[in-house]
């Protein structure tokens, strides 16, 4: 091609890219700004109702969001000013160890005491307003997206604030040709999802009184998972009240206390306590100092039953407590109970210790794609390991059996709490590992009338395997420390056998 052919062709793309294709950002935040009402926003403050689902805590990870909590009497307000955000609400909710349900409260505050806190911070940014408030003064740039039959200008900001890993948190928005906030994602580190995607949808805008626009359906999601749907009712600009507004709100007929203080910047973490291993029997140890791990001698290896609970530097203090005990032998096998994050959040450092990882097999899947997702907001031991995540599935039963041991896992059916829990049996002996089934009621307690459900599943489950056991070991440590024994539990239920 010729330059003389080449320069009016150059001269009609140069055209169309400023004009019909390509929008600068700053056009497209302009007028989506003046579209929502943004201009002259500093706070706004909306109320409605909603749930809110805790994220890793569902029954199955496959199905429906994890336990739910509806927010009632439900507000959030944002300054965009000082950057602050406080989401308050009203619920009334039954504790997860069972009982009663129980009237309380929820606040979450992002402000000047928590400022490096993301998690917290990105509620401020994550709204469509503040979007484009931080759009209008962050270098953002756009492009723009079609996807079935409808085009969407995507703009991308970078927050100032940085990751662990000094990574600029980014900030992406979907607007519409109605220029129309639609959707804005942010990235958060999460010890099982890595750079975990936090999505939120805003759907059925309205235009209020004084010419803002509002979703009146938010529906905020976490690694893919819905974590808080919120309907909103009603949303007010530069409200007077903002100061007021903005303090936790008290659970209704307590007496009001002296205004609540910022939080504190948080302080240093009371130092765990070490990981201790205590012999249970010869070759099986349960390693204390947190929630409970056992460990299982092999000929040639060594299998530890929750090996990833809480946090990686637990999961590196239990496995490192579990060699000493057991020297000179690998930890081949690694057994979840069951996918719930406190129990499953040390896995980063399993996965660097090149054990292989078990799991009821509903659960393998989800596990594979989150521990292969990238880790770059805040390196952890599966990024500096450069290690991938090996697991095999169990259904109802698997035993592990060589001349020194034998372990089995059987699946417990039916459980509210969680569909793919596992339990760990030592037939030679008589010992029963589980979690989250049975909690040691305190002393002056009666037994619980009626029954907790999940364990008269664990005990029911155990009959229907005629399994013949003693002794029951809990990921819970019971306080006092107490042992549990078979009867013990069945007394709990009120039952002789
Ligand atoms: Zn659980
Ligand atoms: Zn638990």
């Amino acid at each position: 091609m010729n330059c003389q052919k080449l320069f009016p062709v150059l001269l009609a793309l140069g055209f169309l890219s400023s004009n019909a294709w390509a929008q600068t950002a700053q056009t497209v935040i302009t007028e989506a700004a003046h579209a929502m009402g943004v201009n002259g926003l500093d706070s706004i403050t909306y109320y409605g109702a909603g749930t809110s689902f805790a994220l890793g805590q569902s029954a199955s990870v496959n199905g429906l969001p994890g336990p739910r909590t509806n927010l009632s009497d439900y507000r959030r307000t944002l300054d965009f000013v000082h950057p602050a955000a406080t989401t308050s609400a009203i619920t009334f909710a039954a504790p997860v160890t069972g009982g009663p349900a129980k009237l309380g409260v929820f606040n979450e505050l992002a402000n000047s005491g928590n400022a490096g806190n993301w998690g917290l911070q990105m509620q401020v940014w994550l709204s469509p307003w503040g979007f484009l408030k931080g759009a209008a003064t962050h270098n953002a740039t756009v492009a723009a997206q079609t996807a079935n039959n409808k085009t969407l200008q995507v703009v991308s900001w970078e927050s100032n604030l940085k990751s662990p890993a000094g990574v600029a948190y980014k900030l992406v928005g979907y607007i519409n040709d109605q220029h129309i906030v639609e959707r804005v994602e942010t990235w958060l580190e999460h010890p099982i999802h890595g750079d975990m995607l936090v999505q939120a949808n805003y759907t059925q805008y309205r235009r209020n009184h004084e010419g803002l626009m509002f979703p009146a359906m938010v529906i905020e999601s976490r690694g893919g998972q819905v974590v808080y749907p919120i309907q909103i009712f009603g949303a007010e600009r530069n409200p007077p009240q903002l100061a007021q507004y903005l303090q936790p709100v008290q659970l209704p007929g307590t007496a009001t206390a002296a205004a609540p203080a910022a939080p504190a910047a948080p302080a240093a973490p009371p130092s765990a306590p070490a990981a201790k291993a205590e012999k249970l029997a010869e070759g099986v140890y349960r390693i204390t100092g947190g929630y409970v791990a056992v460990a299982v001698e092999f000929s040639d290896h060594i299998l530890l039953f929750e090996a990833a609970g809480q946090n990686e530097a637990r999961a590196q203090a239990v496995m490192a407590e579990a060699k000493r005990a057991i020297p000179n032998k690998p930890i081949r096998y690694a057994v979840l109970s069951h996918h719930h994050f406190d129990h499953t959040s040390g896995l980063p450092a399993v996965v660097a210790e090149g054990s292989t990882i078990v799991v009821h097999e509903m659960d393998k899947e989800f596990f594979e794609k989150a521990l292969g997702a990238p880790r770059t907001l805040k390196p952890d031991a599966i990024s500096s390991s450069g290690k991938k995540a090996v697991i095999e599935g169990v259904g109802e039963k698997r035993v592990f059996k060589d001349a020194l041991h034998t372990a089995e896992l059987y699946h417990i059916q039916g459980l509210p709490h969680a569909e793919d829990m596992l339990v760990m049996y030592l037939p030679k002996e008589k010992i029963v590992v589980y979690a989250d089934m049975y909690n040691v009621p305190a002393a002056n307690e009666p037994v619980p009338n009626p029954p907790v459900v999940g364990t008269v599943v664990m005990m029911d489950n155990l009959a229907r395997l005629k399994l013949d056991f003693d002794t029951l070991v809990s990921i819970h440590a019971p306080n006092p420390d107490v042992p549990i024994t078979k009867a013990s539990v069945l007394a709990s239920l009120g039952r002789s056998k």
